[in-house]
C-alpha cells in the first residue's frame, strides 16, 4: 500500500583513502548524538540514523539561507565508507543508496580513488554531492567549531576566503568538469538538477556539517519523492554482510529499503549454492550500552523494522548466504517461486561462465564480483568465468584452458577468497587483493607484463616461416630419424623447428641440417641441404618423396616477427607466411588475423 509517508534516504560516503571519510561520518554521528532528544534511536546495524529533528535544529541558524522543513523522517548513513561495501548495496540496475557524499580533501584535490568513486557512482546511477573536506587545513584558517560553513567563512580574512575558492575551483570544479559534471559551491548553485553542490566542511572541527546535512535532506526530499515513498508491503532489501556472531550463529546484516520486515516472516535470499528460503528467527538492533540485561550479545530483539533500516537477521540456514544478494520477504507461500526466480535471474547475471579465452574472477560477495567484472571489462580484459566462493579445481582448469590460447589469461583474480586445500595451482597465476581497484590494476599489469616479456623475445628464439621440399631420389633413411635431401623453397629453416604437411598435420621436428657434410644452424631459400627429421613418421607412409613441408610457426611467434622484426622478412618468406596462414586458419580462424604484411 502506498502512503504519503516518506522513508529516510540511504546515504553512502565514498572518496580517496585518507581524505577523511571515517572522520566525517564520526563527526556526523557525534553531532547527531549530542543534538538528539532522549529516546530517539540513532544506532542501527551497519548504519546510523540521524533524525530530521536533529537536522532541523542544526540548520536552524541557516533558515534564511537554506529554508528547510523536512517531510522525510531523517537520513540513514551507511557506517562503512568506501567502494567495497558500497558495491554490495546493489539493486537491479542501480544501488540501494539514494545519495552519496563524495569526500575530497580540498587541499589535495581529486585523486585516483576519487575518480573511481565518481565512476562507480555513475555506473550505479547514484546522485552525489561533494564534501570539500579539511578546510581547517587552509593556511590561516580560523576554526569556529561546529559552525555552519557560511558563518565561519564570513569571519575568515579576505585572503583565506580567496584561497578557499581558489582551491575549490582548481581542485574540484575543474576536475569535475573534466569528468563531465558541472559543479559549484552549494550557495552559488541555482539549479540543483544540473549542478553538483560542493559543500566545504571539516570533519575535524565540524564546520559545514549543518549545511551538509541540510543539503542532503533538502535535495533528497525535493528530487526523490517517488523513490522515497514508503510502501507498507513485504520487505525488500540487500545483504550487506554475512557474519558469524558469538551466541547467534550465522546472521546477515541487511539494509531494508522498502516495506516492513517482521519476526517469523518467510524470507528469500541468494546463497552460494542457490537461493535460500528461511524464516526470520529474530530481528536484531544494537542495544543501548546502558542496558545491561541484554548487553551479552550486544543486541536487542525487535518485532519489526520498516524501511529504511539496517538490521541483523538471525534465521536458520544462513551459512551460505551471499553478501550483495537481494533479500525479499513474502506474505504467502505462493509467492516463493516468483521471488526465487527474480533472485536467480539477477544472480546469474553477475555469476557467469562463458567459453571465451579470458581470466577467471572469484570473489566473496556478489556486489564486489560485479564491480570487479565491470572494472575489468572497461579495460577490455576478457573474462571467462566470474563466480563466488573459494578457488576450486574447476577454476584452475578453466584458467589453464585460457592459458593454452594466450598465456596472459591463465590467471585467477581472487578477492578475499583462497584456493581449496591440496589444489595444484602451479600452472596458472593467482592474484590476490582486498581492494577492488588494486586487484584490477594488478591484473592489468600482469597481462601487460606477460605480453611485454613475449614481445621482448629475441629474434633467435622465434620459430620462423619456412617451406621445404623433400627431394625425390635423395632419401637416405626412411624413419627414426628420417634423413633426406631437401630444397628450401622459401623462408628460413633451423634445427628444432617443428614441421607440418601442406594439410597442416604435425609430423615432427628438424634435428640437424648439413651442407656439404658440415653441420649448419640454418638454411635459406635456394639451398639444397641434408636434413634429419625426428618424429613418429616414415617416408612412404605419412610423407612421401617430393612432399612439401612447412615450419609450424606459432601464432605468437608470427606476430612478434611481423611486429618487431618486419625488416628481416624477405619476399620469399612473405609468400610462405601467406601460405601458412591459409593452412593454419583451417584449425584456428584467428591465426595471423592481427598482422599486416
Ligand atoms: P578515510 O581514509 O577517508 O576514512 O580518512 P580518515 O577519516 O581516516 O582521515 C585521514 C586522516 O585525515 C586522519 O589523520 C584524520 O584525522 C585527518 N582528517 C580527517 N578529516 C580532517 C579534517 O577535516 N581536517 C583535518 N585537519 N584533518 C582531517
Amino acid at each position: 500500500m502506498l502512503s504519503s509517508k516518506l522513508r529516510q534516504p540511504i546515504v553512502v560516503v565514498l572518496g580517496h583513502v585518507d581524505h577523511g571519510k571515517t572522520t566525517l561520518l564520526d563527526k556526523i554521528r557525534g553531532t547527531a548524538l549530542v543534538k538528539k532528544e532522549p529516546g530517539e534511536m540513532t544506532q542501527e546495524v551497519g548504519a546510523s540514523f540521524v533524525p530530521s529533528s536533529v537536522i532541523e535544529k542544526l540548520a536552524e541558524p541557516l533558515k534564511n539561507i537554506i529554508p528547510i522543513k523536512l517531510d522525510i523522517p531523517g537520513l540513514l548513513f551507511i557506517d562503512t565508507p568506501g567502494h567495497e561495501l558500497f558495491s554490495n548495496l546493489r539493486r537491479r540496475g542501480g544501488s540501494v543508496a539514494d545519495i552519496a557524499i563524495l569526500v575530497v580533501d580540498i587541499v589535495e584535490g581529486f585523486q585516483k580513488q576519487t575518480i573511481e568513486s565518481v565512476e562507480i557512482l555513475k555506473e550505479r546511477k547514484v546522485p552525489f554531492l561533494v564534501a570539500a573536506n579539511k578546510i581547517d587545513r587552509i593556511p590561516g584558517w580560523k576554526v569556529y567549531d561546529n559552525e555552519p560553513f557560511l558563518f565561519s567563512f564570513k569571519k575568515q580574512s579576505i585572503s583565506v576566503q580567496k584561497k578557499l575558492d581558489e582551491l575549490l575551483y582548481n581542485n574540484l570544479v575543474l576536475q569535475l568538469a573534466s569528468l563531465n559534471f558541472n559543479a559549484d559551491r552549494f550557495d552559488r548553485v541555482t539549479d540543483f538538477t544540473r549542478n553538483i553542490a560542493i559543500i566545504p566542511v571539516s570533519g575535524k572541527t565540524g564546520e559545514g556539517i549543518p549545511e551538509l546535512l541540510a543539503m542532503l535532506a533538502g535535495l533528497t526530499q525535493r528530487f526523490m519523492q517517488g523513490k522515497l515513498k514508503f510502501v507498507e508491503g513485504p520487505a525488500k532489501g540487500v545483504i550487506l554482510e554475512v557474519k558469524e556472531d558469538p551466541g547467534l550463529g550465522h546472521t546477515i546484516d541487511v539494509i531494508i529499503y522498502d516495506g516492513i520486515l517482521k519476526k517469523n516472516d518467510i524470507i528469500i535470499l541468494g546463497g552460494v549454492n542457490g537461493t535460500i528460503v528461511t524464516k526470520v528467527r529474530s530481528l536484531l538492533l544494537p542495544s543501548p550500552l546502558q542496558d545491561m540485561r541484554i548487553a551479552k550479545t550486544g543486541y536487542r530483539s525487535v518485532d519489526e523494522v520498516s524501511a529504511a533500516a539496517g538490521v541483523k537477521i538471525s534465521a536458520p540456514n544462513l551459512e551460505e548466504a551471499l553478501a550483495g544478494s537481494p533479500i525479499y520477504s513474502v506474505d504467502s507461500d505462493d509467492k516463493i517461486p516468483e521471488f526465487k526466480k527474480i533472485i536467480e535471474d539477477e544472480i546469474s547475471k553477475v555469476r557467469f561462465s562463458r567459453g571465451v579465452t579470458g581470466i577467471v574472477v572469484k570473489a566473496d560477495s556478489l556486489g564486489v564480483l560485479e564491480s570487479i567484472v565491470y572494472g575489468l571489462e572497461k579495460r577490455n580484459i576478457p573474462i571467462r568465468v566470474a563466480d563466488i566462493g573459494p578457488i576450486s579445481k574447476k577454476d584452475v582448469v578453466e584458467a589453464e584452458l585460457s592459458a593454452k590460447d594466450a598465456e596472459e589469461y591463465g590467471l585467477i583474480a581472487a578477492f578475499r577468497v583462497k584456493p581449496l586445500p591440496n589444489l595444484d595451482t602451479s600452472k596458472i597465476k593467482i592474484i590476490y587483493d582486498d581492494i577492488i581497484y588494486q586487484l584490477i590494476d594488478d591484473v592489468e599489469k600482469y597481462i601487460e607484463d606477460v605480453r611485454e616479456r613475449r614481445k621482448r623475445r629475441t629474434y633467435d628464439t622465434l620459430i620462423l616461416p619456412a617451406k621445404i621440399k623433400i627431394m625425390p631420389g635423395y632419401v637416405f633413411r626412411r624413419s627414426d630419424p628420417v634423413i633426406a635431401g631437401v630444397e628450401v623453397l622459401g623462408g628460413i629453416i633451423k634445427p628444432k623447428f617443428p614441421l607440418i604437411t601442406e594439410e597442416g598435420k604435425r609430423i615432427g621436428e628438424v634435428l640437424q641440417i648439413q651442407d656439404n657434410k658440415k653441420t649448419i644452424d640454418k638454411a635459406t631459400k635456394g639451398m639444397e641441404v641434408a636434413m634429419s627429421i625426428k618424429g613418429n613418421i616414415m617416408i612412404g607412409r605419412q610423407i612421401n618423396e617430393g612432399d612439401i613441408l612447412y615450419s609450424d610457426v606459432p601464432k605468437e611467434d608470427l606476430e612478434i616477427l611481423v611486429n618487431n622484426y618486419r625488416d628481416t622478412i624477405t619476399d620469399d618468406m612473405k609468400e610462405v607466411i601467406q601460405e601458412l596462414i591459409k593452412i593454419k586458419r583451417a584449425e584456428d580462424p584467428l591465426y595471423g588475423l592481427t598482422i599486416k604484411i
